[in-house]
Formats: C-alpha cells, sequence, structure tokens
C-alpha cells in the first residue's frame, strides 16, 4: 500500500477521498487553490499545499505545480477525484511519467472512453448495446449527413465527440434543421472541446438514465456492483440519484451487468468506472462511459458496503478485488440529494458565506460535505456544497429517511436547493418511481414561481 498520496482536487471529494486514505492508513497531501485556503479539509489534511490563484486553469488544473507538489512531499500516488483532470489522459500519462501512480485506469483507456465516437465503437465491439446512431463521426459532406438522418430517423441528438458534462448536445426534429444544428455543434465543441468531431445519435423520447458501476483490477477481474438510476436530471445534469433503480427487473440488470464487467475484461480496464446508459421501453442502450469515481457513487457503497474510493487506492496499489461477483449483495435502497448553493427555482449560482450550517442525522443517514458554519462558498467552482445519501430497507423507507433528514437540515446565508428535493421527495410520480430525463425540466414548467 502506498503511504502517501496527493489528493489533486477540492470540496466535498477532497474530504472523501482523505476519509479513505485515513481508513487505509495512508497520508494524505490536499493541493488548494487561494480560494479555498480556509477549507476545513485542508486544515485536517496530513499536509497541504497551495498551488495557485482562485482560477481553476491556474491551480486545480495546473498539472506541472500539481506534480511537482506530489515531488515535493514524496507523494507515490495522485487521486484525481472528478471533474477537474480526472479524465484527461496527458495528466495520467505525465503522472506516470514522472514516477507517480495514477489512481485511475491507464491513460490509454482514458482516451479510448473520452471519445465517444471511439468509445461506442469498443462498447459495440465488446457486445453492449448502443443507441442506434451514425458509424462513427459524421463526414463533411451535407449530403452525407442528410443521409445519416435519414438512416437514424428524426427525431436525432448531434453530440460533440469530445463533450462531457451536459454540453455539446443539441437535439434535431426535422431534416431542414440538420445541417445548421451540426455546423453550430461542431464550431461549438472546437471552441469548448478542442475536438470538432460530432456523431448522430437517435433521440429516445422517454428514457430513463441507468447506469453500471464497475471495479476491475490489474489481473484480469472485474465485477459490477449494480445500477444507479439518475433520471432526474435538468439540463442533462444528474441532482439526485438511487439505486437500485424501481421496477426494473433483476434479471433484466443482471445482463447488462455482466455484459460491462466482461467489456471490462476484453478491454483490460482497471480500477473504478461507470457505463451510462438510456433505458427505454426495457431495453439498455450505452451513451458513455466514466472512467473514474462519480458525485453518485455513494449511493453504490450504501447499498453494496463496498468502500468504492478504498478500492480505487487499492486496485491502484496492484491489489487483486478481494471478492467474486458472487460475493456482491445489494441490501436496501439508496437515495442521494445533491445540495447546490443556487436559486432552488431559477438555478442563479448563490455563492456566499454560510452563516448556519445544520446537517441531518440518524439511522441511515450520511452527509458528504466539506461545507461547515462560517464556510465561505467560492464563486469560482461548481455549485455543489454536499451530498445527502440515505438508506433504508426499502425504498419507502429510504423516502421517508430522505424526507425527515431533508426536514432536518439548516443552511442560512445563502441559497440551495434543498426547497427543491423537499418538494421532489412529496412528488406522486417521482414516488411511483421509475421516471423519465424530462420529468423534472417538465416539473419544473409546471411549478414555475
Ligand atoms: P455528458 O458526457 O455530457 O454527460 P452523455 O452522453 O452522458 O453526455 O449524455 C448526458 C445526458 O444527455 C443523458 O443523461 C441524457 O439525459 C441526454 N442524452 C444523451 N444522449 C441522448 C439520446 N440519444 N437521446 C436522449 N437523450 C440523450
Amino acid at each position: 500500500m502506498f503511504k502517501k498520496i496527493l489528493i489533486a482536487n477540492r470540496g466535498e471529494i477532497a474530504l472523501r477521498i482523505q476519509r479513505a486514505c485515513r481508513e487505509l492508513g495512508v497520508k494524505s497531501v490536499v493541493v488548494y487553490s487561494e480560494a479555498d485556503r480556509d477549507a476545513k479539509y485542508v486544515r485536517l489534511a496530513d499536509e497541504a499545499v497551495c498551488i495557485g490563484p482562485a482560477a481553476s486553469a491556474q491551480s486545480y488544473l495546473n498539472m506541472p505545480a500539481i506534480i511537482s507538489t506530489a515531488e515535493v512531499t514524496d507523494a507515490e500516488a495522485i487521486h484525481p477525484g472528478y471533474g477537474f483532470l480526472s479524465e484527461n489522459a496527458d495528466f495520467a500519462e505525465r503522472v506516470e511519467r514522472s514516477g507517480f501512480t495514477f489512481i485511475g485506469p491507464t491513460s490509454a483507456s482514458i482516451r479510448l472512453m473520452g471519445d465517444k465516437v471511439s468509445a461506442k465503437q469498443t462498447m459495440i465491439k465488446a457486445g453492449v448495446p448502443c443507441v442506434p446512431g451514425s458509424e462513427g463521426a459524421l463526414p463533411e459532406d451535407p449530403k452525407e449527413i442528410i443521409k445519416a438522418g435519414r438512416a437514424v430517423g428524426y427525431p436525432v441528438i448531434i453530440k460533440a465527440s469530445g463533450g462531457g458534462g451536459g454540453r455539446g448536445m443539441r437535439v434535431v426534429h426535422t431534416e431542414a434543421a440538420l445541417i445548421h444544428a451540426v455546423q453550430t455543434t461542431r464550431a461549438e465543441a472546437g471552441a469548448a472541446f478542442g475536438n470538432p468531431a460530432v456523431y448522430m445519435e437517435k433521440f429516445l423520447e422517454n428514457p430513463r438514465h441507468i447506469e453500471i458501476q464497475v471495479l476491475a483490477d490489474e489481473h484480469k477481474n472485474a465485477v459490477w456492483l449494480g445500477e444507479r438510476d439518475c433520471s432526474m436530471q435538468r439540463r442533462h445534469q444528474k441532482i439526485l440519484e438511487e439505486a437500485p433503480a424501481p421496477g426494473i427487473a433483476r434479471r433484466v440488470i443482471e445482463r447488462i451487468g455482466e455484459r460491462c464487467a466482461a467489456a471490462c475484461k476484453k478491454m483490460g480496464y482497471r480500477g473504478a468506472g461507470t457505463f451510462e446508459f438510456l433505458y427505454e421501453n426495457g431495453e439498455f442502450f450505452f451513451i458513455e462511459m466514466n472512467t473514474r469515481v462519480q458525485v453518485e457513487h455513494p449511493v453504490t457503497e450504501m447499498v453494496t458496503g463496498i468502500d468504492i474510493v478504498q478500492m480505487q487506492i487499492r486496485i491502484a496499489a496492484g491489489e487483486k478485488l478481494p471478492f467474486t461477483q458472487r460475493n456482491i449483495q445489494m441490501r436496501g435502497h439508496a437515495i442521494e440529494c445533491r445540495v447546490n448553493a443556487e436559486d432552488p427555482y431559477k438555478f442563479t449560482p448563490s455563492p456566499g458565506r454560510i452563516t448556519m450550517w445544520h446537517p441531518p442525522g440518524g439511522p441511515g443517514v450520511r452527509v458528504d460535505s466539506h461545507a461547515y458554519t462560517n464556510y465561505f462558498v467560492p464563486p469560482n467552482y461548481d455549485s455543489m456544497i454536499g451530498k445527502i445519501i440515505v438508506h433504508g430497507d426499502t425504498r419507502e423507507q429510504a423516502l421517508a429517511r430522505m424526507r425527515i433528514a431533508l426536514s432536518e437540515t439548516v443552511v442560512e446565508g445563502i441559497l440551495t436547493n434543498i426547497a427543491l428535493h423537499r418538494e421532489l421527495m412529496v412528488d406522486a410520480k417521482f414516488i411511483e418511481g421509475g421516471t423519465s430525463i424530462h420529468y423534472l425540466e417538465g416539473w419544473l414548467t409546471q411549478h414555475k414561481r
């Protein structure tokens, strides 16, 4: 096992990784920007090094600063968390070339999955079902694009091959709008992701977002840890997640889970990963793979009892998976609400000083957050300030526990989306389970204020 790990991230996930290190008896080095100087996890770390000003480009995305910090602090491995450099293949390569272990897959795997066109092609070869669409990236010739549109059938969605974070997508309903949409998405993708390639998929009208968590080691073992339902989204961004997915038969999930684990073995994948699917009319369609830990990993931890972040570290240290598929049991039901510093209905960010932070507690309640009373939420980063996760024997119990947890939570001084979560937890359709990825947007239009 490593003696010391550098955490190349911030906020709740930096704290989460720090906790995993502690349990494993590993020392942690935290890097931070000037805006995060007063964060509690920075003070709690074994070592903390300021690597630059608030702007991410000069701090959390600053590869030379991060790698030289690992050098001067004698860290052996670097955990990238999620976001920032976590899916940057060049970073993974530079980390390894500098003699450190990157806690994640090989740079080759990250590169393959980071390009959505090559990811889909890999999945098709590995027998994982994909959304029907163009074969690879769309060509330049408008006639060929029109032809592809007719073959796929409207509506279609144009997606940037290098896209992420819900950006770089455009839905097209008619042939007349197609060429313009392709050109606009290409231009945006070139500017935002440095890769103008776009591809086309059938736009599924009413799917759910279901994803499969996997773990794979360097010794050709791979398992899947059940599924998560992340259909509650706004602008393609998840706001709450649950495990298992309500109303889908176990054998249907098992079939896709086994395919994902088999694909990991075939690709020689290492580490934690997520296969994201759209699920419609009983069928799964792969959309992309995330080669890192995800925000919503706790719901899987709650139902499987497996610490995913610790497993990432143990796999990176060369250990074998300590369990086989047969040992993995899903118990009960878990729900996660993302707490964002934002207006609950207008969604404008609400950074600033938290004058009162009172997190919930009680049986089956977990709070992953770096916030505290008097913490200043900097305006420079993602607005998520924490996650409330509950576990119960049944979905009903989990829902009841989440309602209680949300009612206990007090955050003053800034606006948060807790009010929205409170309303969703008593929404008849959500309680029924199985709402589609478009449900929340529709709900928000109906509940306009
Ligand atoms: P990103 O990497 O930006 O998260 P994804 O490919 O994972 O992009 O898609 C994000 C979300 O966009 C999905 O969860 C879903 O809501 C929507 N989406 C993507 N592809 C399709 C599709 N073919 N049909 C309908 N919705 C889609």
